[in-house]
């Protein structure tokens, strides 16, 4: 099959990737000539584990390729998908659709055969129509099918979960549309993946309602954590003994600073505002979009206290900035909300991150960025454990404590026990929810 790839983000250029390893024919679009320059140069512009080698083989297989040239990709495609971003709107949380109807448009006049256009993009429900009334109204010949195919792929990880998902929802409307997504899909079909077929307005509501659904899990045991950190309980111990309930799970039970990311924060915003909208307010998302702001100010209170109440002229050292490990994203980490007032208050931050520099650079001024752990410990007052990256895992605690002036700790995603960080030398651990 051939397929065209219109944006190249995370989303865009794991699928395009992938979808060339399963034997299909792939031009990935961008309108970003940098990006495109570098993946023509055989360079993955994103930090994604794995990405890089499954590209090069792809390209060298011929199946493979990028240009600037949407018109070049879409013309004789059997399929074109819409992978740009869906930011939010500025000042009503609303999804920006600026780029997808963009894209769409341009789609309209590059045609030239039938052609399944397949939104991946997060879209407000309704989206999938008012696609195919602009594609209709662009070229009113065209002869085309819309798809709703959302993404469900975790930054980090998500070559595995591209191939290996939970489910691929499909919506579509016509058996035509329904067979070009069936062999789209087909490798993932053999080896008896789940679909799930819908109409286009429940595909379009499948992921918001489960990545509401997600940040409302992490929102809720954010919450019990304060709980635990005033009764005397241990979130950890509370989590472990929820999670075994096979109605509840075990996912999405840890504690830490509020959920940020390319996706929960937007998300949750326009589905709050696809709710309004309908009249139907969305009050328990609208709740957990108040409640992670909340989450994110307690952990500066914490980082405060190790400070003794004053973070002016205090130094301190920040392990991990991307909104979690395994990926260099830095949009709505909560690194963007904690450093920029530790910076505002006066204090000295030196940063370390295995991957979130190049982007963090021009997002967090005023830092000084290390090489590693026990660089950003030196001579620093508090440290803090923001990202969970594996190289923070297991630090050797006691050489960290004596680089540091005054060696304390807020371990905001519950990497260590007090126990152990107290034995190597550190006066105060705090972590969240114990
Ligand atoms: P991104 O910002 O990383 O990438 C979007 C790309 O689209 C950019 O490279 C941009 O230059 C390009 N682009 C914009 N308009 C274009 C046009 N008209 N023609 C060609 N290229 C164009 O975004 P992302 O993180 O990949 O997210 C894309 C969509 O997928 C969003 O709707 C997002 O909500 C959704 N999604 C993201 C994730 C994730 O983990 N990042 C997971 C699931 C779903």
């Amino acid at each position: 099959m051939k397929i065209a790839m219109i944006g190249t983000g995370y989303v865009g250029l794991v699928s395009g990737v992938c979808f060339s390893d399963f034997g299909h024919e792939v031009v990935c679009v961008d309108k970003n000539p940098e990006k495109i320059a570098k993946l023509q140069a055989g360079e993955v512009p994103i930090f994604e584990p794995g990405l890089d080698v499954l590209m090069a083989k792809n390209v060298a297989a011929g199946r493979l390729s990028f240009t600037l040239n949407l018109a070049e990709a879409v013309a004789g495609a059997d399929a074109v998908f819409i992978a740009v971003g869906t930011p939010t709107r500025r000042g009503d949380g609303h999804a920006d659709l600026t780029y997808v109807m963009a894209a769409a448009a341009e789609i309209a006049t590059a045609m030239t055969q039938y052609t399944v256009v397949v939104t991946k993009s997060t879209v407000p429900v309704g989206t999938n129509r008012d696609v195919a009334r602009a594609i209709k109204k662009a070229n009113p010949q065209a002869q085309f099918d819309v798809a709703s195919n959302p993404e469900f792929l975790r930054e980090g990880a998500a070559i595995d979960d591209f191939m290996r998902p939970d489910r691929v929802v499909v919506g579509v409307e016509s058996g035509k549309a329904r067979k070009v997504m069936a062999d789209v899909y087909k490798p993932l079909f053999l080896r008896d993946f789940p679909v799930v077929y819908t109409g286009l307005e429940s595909a379009e509501m499948i992921k918001y309602a489960a990545n509401a659904f997600l940040a409302t899990k992490i929102t809720f045991i954010n919450e019990i954590a304060a709980l635990c950190e005033k009764v005397g309980a241990d979130v950890k111990d509370v989590a472990k003994g929820m999670g075994m309930d096979g109605r509840i799970g075990n996912k999405f039970l840890h504690a830490g600073p509020g959920y940020g990311g390319s996706c929960f924060p937007k998300d949750t915003k326009a589905l709050a505002r696809i709710g309004q909208d309908h009249a139907v307010p969305m009050q328990i998302t609208e709740t957990v979009i108040k409640v992670n702001d909340e989450i994110k100010r307690r952990m500066l209170d914490k980082i405060v206290d190790l400070c003794d109440g004053k973070v002016n002229g205090k130094t301190i050292a920040v392990l991990g900035v991307t909104f979690k490990p395994n990926t260099d994203d830095m949009r709505d980490a909560p690194s963007l909300t904690i450093v920029p007032a530790l910076v505002g208050g006066g204090a000295k931050v030196r940063v370390a991150d295995p991957q979130g520099q190049h982007e963090g650079e021009a997002l967090l001024p005023g830092v000084k960025w290390c090489d590693s752990a026990y660089q950003a410990a030196q001579g620093a007052d508090v440290l803090v454990i923001l990202t969970e990256w594996n190289e923070f895992r297991a630090l050797d605690l006691d050489k960290l404590a004596r680089k540091m002036t005054v060696p304390r700790m807020a371990d905001l995603r519950n990497i260590y026990s007090a126990t152990e960080v107290l034995e190597a030398g550190f006066d105060k651990y705090l972590g969240v929810g114990r």
